[in-house]
């Protein structure tokens, strides 16, 4: 029987790498193996996440490669049309990591309301924090602002109006009007006007040439100088330096993201963030739980040697 490369480009599961092992008829090049410097000599097959950039040279100098799969939704590190020209397939997992992105905004949401990260701080650093001066904001029956509303946005829809009682403003101009459920919400064709009511605004949208920058200074402006922005999508979804303008000027209630422009996010790289104690950043762990990334992960090896051998 043939025997297929299969070269894992970036850290799986050890639930998926024991799946991919027990395959009998591949060879698996684990991440960090030196020969994953030279996947493209004889790669069959491609498991990758969104540590990796995959170009069009790549797929031109790939020529045994005929499929990679990519663990997550978000595509934006794969040249689509490049790997399209040479014929290689490439495979997502939409919708496994919706659950745990959700909770991860919500968690954010409430941890900026509650002011949760700035007070263990105060707490850890020996200070007696005196309980009057770290009021926070209760969510409870406020107004959530979901951009894109796909399957990550109805889930924190869902969430946030029936646990919270909120009310929901969403703005998505592509998604079907079945889209939206039996969520109680208020749909919106403008931005602008999601922006001037909701007390939380959540990113949800796929980073593509529309949504770059989507969130910039007139779009921070017309939010309410109270209100947390969350972005869990990508990070060339905000205007960083915008944002951090409007930190500065206390334009805006507080910031927390999981996914950056710069990636990993470090301390010399988002100091500037860093010092504002309403901000927080996570290094893109939206989809990091035991169980979602053994479960796509899972699925990213029987997508690829379904693939493959199909
Ligand atoms: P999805 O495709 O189900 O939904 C995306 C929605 O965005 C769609 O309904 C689409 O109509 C809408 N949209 C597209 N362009 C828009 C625009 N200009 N304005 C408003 N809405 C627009 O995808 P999903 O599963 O909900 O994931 C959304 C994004 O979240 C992914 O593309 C990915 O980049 C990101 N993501 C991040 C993590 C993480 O670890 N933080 C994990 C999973 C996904």
């Amino acid at each position: 029987a043939t025997k297929f490369k299969i070269y894992i480009l970036d850290p799986y599961h050890p639930d998926a790498i024991d799946l991919a092992l027990k395959t009998r008829n591949a060879e698996i090049i684990l991440p960090g193996d030196p020969r994953t410097a030279n996947w493209h000599a004889d790669a069959d097959g491609l498991m990758i996440r969104s540590d990796s950039t995959l170009t069009e040279e790549d797929f031109a100098k790939a020529l045994r490669l005929k499929v990679v799969v990519k663990q997550g939704v978000g595509v934006d590190n794969i040249d689509l049309a490049g790997a399209k020209k040479h014929g290689i397939a490439v495979h997502n997992t939409p919708a496994f990591n919706s659950e745990s992105v959700a909770e991860l905004s919500l968690t954010l949401t409430l941890a900026l309301s509650r002011r949760v990260t700035e007070i263990d701080r105060a707490v850890r650093g020996g200070t007696t924090v005196i309980r009057s001066q770290v009021l926070g904001t209760s969510m409870f029956r406020k107004t959530v602002g979901i951009v894109g509303m796909g399957n990550i946005g109805r889930i924190i829809g869902q969430k946030w109006t029936g646990a919270f009682e909120c009310s929901l403003v969403a703005y998505d101009p592509y998604a079907p009007s079945d889209a939206w459920g039996e969520i109680a919400h208020s749909r919106t064709t403008q931005l602008h006007d999601l922006l001037g009511v909701a007390d939380v605004v959540t990113l949800h949208v796929p980073l593509v040439d529309s949504t770059r920058k989507l969130i910039g200074a007139p779009e921070i402006k017309a939010m309410k100088k109270t209100a947390f922005l969350i972005n869990c999508s990508r990070g060339g979804v905000v205007d960083e330096n915008a944002l951090l303008d409007a930190l500065v000027n206390k334009q805006i209630g507080g910031a927390a993201l999981d996914t950056t422009e710069i990636e990993p996010p470090t301390l010399i790289t988002y100091k500037k963030f860093l010092e504002h104690e309403n901000v927080i950043i996570t290094p893109h762990i939206g989809g990091s739980t035991q169980e979602n990334q053994s479960r796509n992960g899972c699925f990213v090896v029987e997508s690829l040697f379904k693939a493959l051998e199909g």
